[in-house]
């Protein structure tokens, strides 16, 4: 299916002195686009009204399925501007394909690939001038969403669902140069379980994440690690970032659960590592091997990864009652090799030897 499109323009398009003033130091998340790109769907007229219209409040009824029962997906990606000007976004496939699975998981319709990405790239197009230069590693956030959007209180799966993609301005995830991120382990709350919707990227999983990260806060930390729920012994990822461990003997291990949400980063990041010649396993990886492989100097680094900071090295992680020192010596070698290989694929300064970038 290839989806037709119209476009209403904003009769009050953001002037270029503000614009150059957003981009100049967008921070992230705060500031939107002109515009916004929706679809409908229902079980007689599937996908359908598929327009870009300026950005605005959404009017929802009250009893909006949503915003009782929590049905919605959602995405996250970047758009870059290359130094000849043009805009790319990076393995956009990759992460239709995750909304399709977090969509069947959901009991929601399921967007054909074609259509998001040509919904996203609609929405790049008629907002291009909002993709900041490269310079700083700056980016145009790109949000598409899903959401439940038939008025009714009863428990089933929305005959009304609407897809949507705004997009934002992001400045660099790191102001004052790249720095350790420290981590708090939580023992008390977990962030999926078995059957559960871990591997899905759904509201729910984040809302329950956030008395986590709170905790962390409190003690001093940048973000939480969250174990397995059922025998709170399997490291699964932070609270919107994969982990990886670098070991002294040149293998490199990932979590693999089934729990995890499987980031478009972490998939990336196996590919490069293993054309750098390293082995990659994606398997279960205990504290108790973090904390002796740090100790004995087996793991040599660890770093995390996902969409908005790229890969960042990890710093010491704390519990209650414990602590275990940033592993190796801090150089994050590897860590930065394959932050560097990425970023310069994205920004179009290395060879996008996977066929990984998509021109808008
Ligand atoms: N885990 C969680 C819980 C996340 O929210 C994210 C961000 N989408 C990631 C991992 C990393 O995924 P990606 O590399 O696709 O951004």
């Amino acid at each position: 299916m290839s989806m037709e499109i119209s476009t209403t323009l904003t009769e009050s398009p953001t002037s270029d002195a503000a614009l150059a003033e957003v981009l100049a130091d967008p921070g992230f998340g705060v500031h939107f686009t002109d515009h916004m790109f929706t679809v409908e769907w229902t079980p007689e007229k599937g996908w359908h009204d598929a327009r870009i219209t300026p950005y605005g409040p959404l009017t929802l009824d009250p009893a909006t399925a949503v915003l009782h029962y929590a049905q919605e997906t959602f995405e996250g990606m970047k758009a870059y501007r290359h130094a000849d000007g043009s805009v790319w976004t990076f393995r956009p496939e990759a992460n239709a394909e995750r909304m399709a699975r977090s969509s069947v998981r959901l009991a929601l319709p399921v967007l054909p690939v074609e259509d998001f990405v040509a919904a996203v790239d609609a929405l790049i197009k008629v907002d291009e001038r909002w993709v900041p230069d490269s310079e700083g590693e700056k980016s145009l956030y790109i949000r598409p969403f899903m959401i439940a959007t038939e008025r009714f209180l009863g428990v089933r799966p929305s005959q009304h669902v609407t897809f949507m993609v705004i997009a934002s301005p992001a400045g660099s995830y790191f102001k004052g140069g790249i720095k350790p991120v420290s981590l708090w382990l939580t023992t008390e709350y977990s962030r999926a379980g078995r059957g559960g919707m871990g591997a899905a990227k759904t509201g729910g999983n984040y809302a329950s994440s956030l008395v986590a990260q709170q905790e962390a806060t409190a003690n001093g930390c940048d973000q939480v690690v969250f174990l397995d729920s059922e025998e709170a012994t399997y490291v699964e990822e932070l609270g919107g970032m994969n982990m990886y461990f670098v070991f002294a003997d040149g293998r490199i291990a990932t979590p693999a659960t089934g729990t995890i949400l499987e980031g478009i980063t972490r998939a990336s990041i196996i590919k490069i590592a293993e054309s750098l010649g390293y082995t990659v396993e994606e398997r279960r990886l205990s504290i108790d091997e973090w904390r002796d492989g740090v100790t004995s100097g087996e793991i040599k680094e660890i770093f995390a990864c996902g969409t908005a900071a790229v890969v960042t090295p990890v710093g010491a992680l704390k519990w209650d009652g414990g602590e275990v020192p940033q592993a190796g010596d801090g150089s994050s070698e590897l860590t930065n090799k394959i932050r560097s290989a990425l970023v310069d694929i994205q920004f179009g300064r290395g060879e996008d030897a996977f066929g990984w970038m998509h021109q808008v």
